[in-house]
């Protein structure tokens, strides 16, 4: 009898689940932070993330709230997960404005009026001061709780969110190893009336601070829509905007999905561009309900900096600057486009968007893998079909049978 060679696939030897055990880990932790009435949804997403990663993995679970956690939210989310599980409450500085202190003062009468009038004016969670708090928050603050400072990477997770491809690596090594600091799975862009002057300030900061940014990070955001669809295609292995999708007509997601497009970048870059007047903000963003990042990018004196100016000028509360275009402007000036990780093989779905590994451009399209023989039937192994949104949910449907 032949010995078995060592060539053969080790999987075949010491089953699947094997392969992923005793192996270094990252200084790392899966990140949330939610309120106790979101326990349904934590577990959805944990439920999802354990499933199709974290079972191998075994990375720790933070969660962090402004209020203290119930027991039942305790109970609820430690029934998810064989790893550990930590929590944190957000000290009171952390999370409420300078501006809510004394609540007799006129100060904080302007405070109100600024979060009322954006009510009035129907900007999205305008009126929600908790909103501005969560978005101040996760600028400046999530990664200097005790719990996440220790930590060299976070991938941060939020209620009911969905992931739809089993990952079968550790995002944290692979980004180490390839000199990655940010990752996401979705850009989009922001509505304009949560950001008017963001961009502006942070143009000051980069002119004060004599910051010099690189030219390709920096253009994501920048660039207007002058360079040809073609053109920005070549540049999209790097980075590229995804196919984000509704399965509804109406609402919030429409308005979105109204001012989506195809971002579109240009085609050469010298490295380094100094500060350049009469750019404009193109109002794309890494969607940062999904971030896998390290924690060193946030921790800098520069991020520090950054931060505290934006908060000198008051924009989390007298406008709505969301923590994903404030970071996302961070990851502009201070990262190469290098260190930057476009996650396309996540399916991820976080309320009515997804982004589905399948909707990649043609010249980008990962060799085709049927999943199923109804798969295999449909398909052309060097042109997969092009998806609907119906074929989205259905196929992340499809995963977990075939998983099971
Ligand atoms: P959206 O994704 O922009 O619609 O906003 P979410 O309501 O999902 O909020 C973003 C994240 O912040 C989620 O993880 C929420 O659980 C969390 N969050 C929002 N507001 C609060 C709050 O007042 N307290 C706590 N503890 N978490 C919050
Ligand atoms: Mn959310």
């Amino acid at each position: 009898s032949r010995r078995i060679s060592s060539n053969i696939d080790h999987v075949f030897q010491t089953g699947c689940r094997n392969v992923f055990k005793n192996k270094k880990k990252a200084n790392a932790a899966l990140v949330v932070l939610a309120r106790n009435s979101e326990l349904e949804g934590v577990q959805k997403s944990m439920f999802s993330m354990e499933r199709h990663f974290n079972q191998w993995f075994n990375y720790p679970w933070i969660f962090l709230n402004d209020e203290e956690f119930t027991e039942s939210f305790k109970d609820g989310v430690m029934n998810m997960t064989s790893s550990g599980v930590s929590f944190g409450v957000i000290s009171k500085p952390d999370w409420n404005f300078s501006e809510e202190k004394d609540r007799g003062s006129t100060e904080f009468l302007r405070f109100n009026e600024f979060i009322q009038n954006q009510g009035d004016r129907g900007i999205m969670y305008g009126a929600l001061p908790s909103y501005h708090k969560m978005c101040r928050f996760y600028s400046g603050y999530f990664f200097k709780h005790p719990l996440v400072a220790k930590l060299s990477w976070y991938w941060r997770v939020e209620p009911d969110v969905e992931f739809f491809c089993d990952l079968t690596y550790d995002p944290f090594l692979e980004m180490e190893a390839s000199g990655k600091k940010y990752g996401f799975a979705v850009i989009i862009k922001e509505l304009s009336n949560t950001v008017p002057n963001l961009f502006r300030h942070t143009q000051s900061f980069i002119e004060k601070y004599g910051i010099s940014v690189d030219e390709k990070a920096w253009s994501i955001f920048t660039n207007r829509r002058s360079f040809g669809e073609k053109e920005s295609m070549k540049l999209i292995d790097k980075i590229r905007i995804n196919h984000l999708l509704s399965n509804f007509s109406g609402g919030i997601g429409t308005r979105l999905l109204s001012s989506l497009s195809r971002m579109n970048l240009p085609t050469s870059f010298s490295s380094k561009k100094p500060f350049f007047y009469g750019e404009e903000y193109n109002l794309c963003h890494f969607w940062s309900n999904f971030e896998i990042a390290s924690t060193d990018l946030f921790s800098s004196p520069e991020y520090e900096s950054y931060f505290q100016f934006l908060e000198e000028k008051k924009g989390f509360y007298q406008e709505r600057w969301g923590d994903a275009p404030v970071h996302s402007l961070a990851v502009a000036m201070f990262l190469n486009i290098s260190e930057i990780h476009y996650f396309r093989d996540i399916g991820y779905r976080h309320s009515n968007l997804v982004h589905c590994p399948k909707n990649a451009p043609d010249e980008l399209q990962l060799p085709y893998v049927p999943a199923s023989p109804e798969y295999a039937s449909s398909a052309k192994p060097d042109k997969p079909p092009r998806v609907s949104v119906r074929d989205v949910f259905r196929s992340g449907r499809q995963t977990e049978g075939v998983n099971n």
